[in-house]
């Protein structure tokens, strides 16, 4: 590392700087049905108006306003309107349609009365209607969105409710960014698959399984791989045989200042370090560079500290590709219920869980906070964002990250 690589800065700096390494992304069209969690790659547009047609909100009769102002009012039903029928049918003064909920409004109506305020006579084919119509039961055409109407922008993350959106706007295939290839690699001695047999002094690799999901969660493909032991020519191939087949990769371990940082070492000596060490805790030991050309994040080792350091660093690295603020990270305010040890000059983050106390949303901590402890961020809810300007005493109010 030479002596101008920035070293312990503020996250904000790093996270600038890790966005000067970019990769244009690829865009495909795929099926809406596969389209949960990836990003649009261009804005998308409605192909209808929505609805396509004035329609009923109710299952009633279709009227015409201006005659059922003086209730009970008796009408002859001249027609029946179903959901999916065409356009055509008319009433006429006197008349009323009995009409289903999404069915077009017949010409003349312009107004429905729900059946639960009508009595229908069957023997006479007619209706009494106890009350006036309502005007408002007709939903009208073009009411939620219009035809050519950008609902969606570039960048956007798809959840199921926007999924849904797009095929109410006619669009049963959409383009999207062609998900990057994550490698994630795990560093260390001492890991063991979970399910196999611990031995003396060792532990179960954890770090990958959970980054790996989060790599899907941002709409990427993560491609895990094996525990690679503290030996540097064993992490060359892995290095090697990640930047050859994948487009970022990701290790796990070994950024440290130790002896045995190995992740560190070697991408001093052979690799393109842009900066090491960030001020956020847990989670300080970080570096980012390239190997090969390839985009590399080095996250700490310790379980809660490469989640965290995930989340707040290479999340917003990945959604910068995308041109997405999606999924934004949900912020609220909250007031801390104890005190919380903060470190001057560093973004504390915290695990702990929320209550509701007099209409305030109140933070404490449940599980030890050990950034070797898994459980507090698995069980915790939230992420503390305390910086410089927070005391962490109790009664004090700011942020969290949402886990
Ligand atoms: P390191 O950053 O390699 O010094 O590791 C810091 C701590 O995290 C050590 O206690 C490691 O045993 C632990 N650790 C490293 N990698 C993993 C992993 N993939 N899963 C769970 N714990 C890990
Ligand atoms: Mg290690």
């Amino acid at each position: 590392m030479g002596s101008e690589t920035p070293y312990f800065i503020p996250l904000n700096d790093a996270v600038e700087i890790s966005k000067t390494r970019k990769i244009d992304l690829q865009s495909e069209i795929i099926s809406i049905d596969k389209a949960h969690r990836r990003i649009l790659s261009k804005p998308l547009h409605s192909l209808t108006n929505d609805p396509p047609f004035d329609n009923s909100a109710m299952d009633g009769f279709a009227v015409i306003y201006s005659e059922t102002l003086k209730p009970p009012t008796i009408l002859k039903v001249s027609t029946t309107v179903e959901a999916g029928n065409k356009f055509d049918n008319i009433i006429n003064p006197g008349e009323a349609a009995r009409i289903m909920t999404g069915a077009p409004i017949p010409k003349g109506a312009d107004s429905i009365i729900p059946i639960e305020l009508c009595e229908f006579d069957n023997e006479n084919n007619t209706v009494k209607l106890l009350q006036e119509s309502k005007p408002h039961f007709i939903r009208k055409k073009g009411e939620n969105f219009s035809l050519n109407e950008i609902l969606l922008s570039k960048g956007t993350y798809l959840t199921p409710e926007k999924i849904s959106l797009c095929a109410a706007m006619g669009h049963g295939e959409v383009e999207v960014f062609k998900p990057l290839k994550v490698a994630i690699i795990p560093t260390g001695d001492e890991l063991k698959l979970p399910g196999e047999e611990l031995e003396s002094g060792q532990i179960f690799e954890s770090n990958t399984f959970g980054i790996s999901s989060l790599i899907s969660w941002l709409g990427h493909e993560p491609i895990r791989y094996p525990s690679v032991i503290d030996s540097i020519e064993e992490l060359r191939k892995a290095l090697n045989h990640a930047s050859n087949n994948c487009d970022v990769i990701i290790t796990s371990g070994g950024v440290s200042m130790g002896e045995r940082d190995f992740v560190r070492k070697i991408m001093e000596q052979e690799g393109v370090i842009d900066f090491w060490r960030i001020k956020v805790r847990p989670g300080s030991p970080p570096l980012f560079g390239s190997w090969s050309n390839t985009p590399i994040f080095g996250l700490p080792g310790n379980p809660v500290s490469s989640h965290v350091v995930f989340r707040m660093l290479c999340a917003p690295w990945f959604r910068y590709l995308t041109h997405s603020s999606k999924p934004v990270e949900n912020k609220i305010r909250v007031k801390l219920g104890e005190d919380i040890k903060t470190v001057p000059g560093f973004l504390t983050l915290r695990r702990v869980n929320l209550f509701e106390l007099d209409d305030e949303i109140v933070a404490t901590t449940k599980h030890h906070q050990g950034s070797g402890n898994i459980a507090s961020i698995a069980l915790g809810e939230a992420l503390t964002l305390l910086g410089e300007n927070h005391s962490g005493k109790r009664g004090e109010y700011c942020h969290v990250l949402i886990l």
